[in-house]
């Protein structure tokens, strides 16, 4: 694998050699690597051959600066994760790389409602600085194909609409949430959860896959309310959501009808560490 830390050494290279990874798949990561993030690596290997990663903690996408500063960092075990998957390309830039004038924008994605509910509510400004980062990404990499994880769910939907919007021509897959045994979507945050912690958080799964077995049994509100009080007394301090929501929208869903795609969402503290989650419903 090699390594760049520059746009312009990056650059170089890629168009040295067009031929070979002409039909390159990218997988933008913060780091702190785990087996989801080799999902992604291992679907983009698998579907296109030639894969670029890239490891940047994006800071303008934190709302909160000290969630930034605690965020894990983990490189040398990650080299070696992306390493033996035979990653080809890592790209590893500072933050003057990624932002030579400064990591303030007055560009506006015009993502809509998208932008407004879930995460978009709860963490203000975030969409805005995960488009600005994969915009600049995508307009360096130049990848034909681009993985991200379901995981992010409501992540996938505004790079899809700032895909759309700014006309790039890259295709967008999307890879499903990898878990532990237990349930627990993996996640970097988990490293900082206790064992205990780590127990209780499973909660969140139990949940989802309890909403998705009473679907069209029980009212949404009804599920979301169960759902909520379940959290909380599994040791959650705080939920931000439950929401049953349009799949492509992810406008809320208040009354079930046959036929519609839906998602349940989960947004949770555990203590301080704030955990996401989401399924989708049959
Ligand atoms: P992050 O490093 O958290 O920005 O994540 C980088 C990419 O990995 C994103 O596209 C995430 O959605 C994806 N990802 C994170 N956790 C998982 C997981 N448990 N399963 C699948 N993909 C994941």
């Amino acid at each position: 694998m090699i390594i760049f830390k520059t746009v312009r050494s990056l650059r170089q290279y890629l168009e040295n050699n067009q031929g070979f990874q002409k039909n390159a798949g990218f997988v933008p990561t913060m780091g702190a690597l785990h087996s989801g993030h080799m999902a992604l690596i291992e679907a983009s290997k698998k579907e296109q051959g030639f894969t670029i990663a890239s490891i940047f903690v994006n800071p303008t996408q934190f709302n909160d600066p000290a969630d930034f500063a605690k965020y894990p960092v983990t490189l040398e075990n990650d080299i070696q994760q992306l390493e033996a998957a035979g990653c080809e390309v890592l790209f590893l830039p500072s933050v003057k790389e990624i932002y030579p004038d400064g990591v303030r924008s007055n560009f506006h994605y015009d993502l809509g409602d998208l932008e407004n509910v879930l995460e978009g509510f709860y963490r203000p400004g975030h969409f805005q600085g995960v488009c600005q980062v994969v915009h600049r990404l995508l307009e360096i990499v130049s990848p034909a194909h681009l993985y991200l994880g379901s995981k992010d769910y409501q992540q996938c939907k505004v790079i899809g609409k700032m895909i759309a919007l700014t006309g790039l021509k890259v295709q967008l897959h999307m890879v499903p949430t990898v878990r532990e045994e237990s349930g627990l979507a993996l996640s970097s945050r988990n490293m900082r959860l206790s064992k205990e912690e780590r127990e209780q958080a499973t909660s969140i799964f139990r949940q989802l896959r309890i909403i998705g077995e009473n679907i069209g049994k029980s009212p949404i509100a009804d599920l979301r309310e169960q759902a909520t009080r379940n959290l909380l007394a599994d040791g959650f301090r705080k939920v931000d959501y439950v929401a049953i929501a349009d799949r492509q929208t992810l406008q809320p869903v208040l009354q079930y009808t046959p036929g519609i795609q839906l998602v349940a969402l989960i947004a949770a503290f555990m203590n301080e560490v704030r955990l996401i989650d989401n399924m989708e419903l049959a």
